[in-house]
């Protein structure tokens, strides 16, 4: 499955976050990242 690669960073905790290239959006879960790619950005690799 393609995926858009996530930007992540970690804030000055250590925690890591994944933000989304597209739009913007951050997510603690790799998962929830996914999720979201495939949800709002899935149309991108159903060609
Ligand atoms: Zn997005």
């Amino acid at each position: 499955m393609a995926e858009l690669k996530a930007v992540v960073f970690y804030d000055r905790d250590g925690v890591r976050y994944y933000r989304c290239p597209r739009c913007g959006m951050l997510f603690r879960d790799s998962k929830e990242y996914t999720r979201h790619v495939n949800r709002s950005h899935g149309h991108l690799f159903r060609k």
